[in-house]
């Protein structure tokens, strides 16, 4: 039933890039949640927003990990293996970080 991650031994201490999603930060686009890419710390957006840039920020790098990235979060996500876990820390916010919702 539970499988296991093998990234977390490669989940880093990141410093956020962005305040919010760097590439509808860009664009002037907007975004519903955030994610934070635990390898680089690139700030993307969720699934549920139009521009799906965390996806597309594994699709392009490989890198598997994210936290969610909106307070009080701090759950992970591993695109490789489709799983969630507790983060063993949290990344701390840059903010104030915009919001559209
Ligand atoms: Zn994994
Ligand atoms: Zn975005
Ligand atoms: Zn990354």
């Amino acid at each position: 039933m539970s499988k296991e991650c093998l990234h977390l031994a490669h989940v880093a201490n990141v410093i956020p890039g962005t305040r919010g999603c760097e590439e509808c930060l860009k664009t002037g686009s907007t975004w519903l949640h955030l994610r934070l890419c635990r390898s680089c710390g690139h700030v993307g957006c969720c699934d549920q927003s139009p521009g799906r840039h965390a996806t597309a920020h594994f699709h392009a790098t490989q890198h598997p990990i994210i936290e969610g990235y909106d307070p009080p979060e701090g759950w992970g996500w591993c695109y490789v293996d489709e799983i969630f876990f507790e983060l063993p820390n949290q990344t701390p916010q840059k903010g104030p970080i915009p919001r559209f919702y």
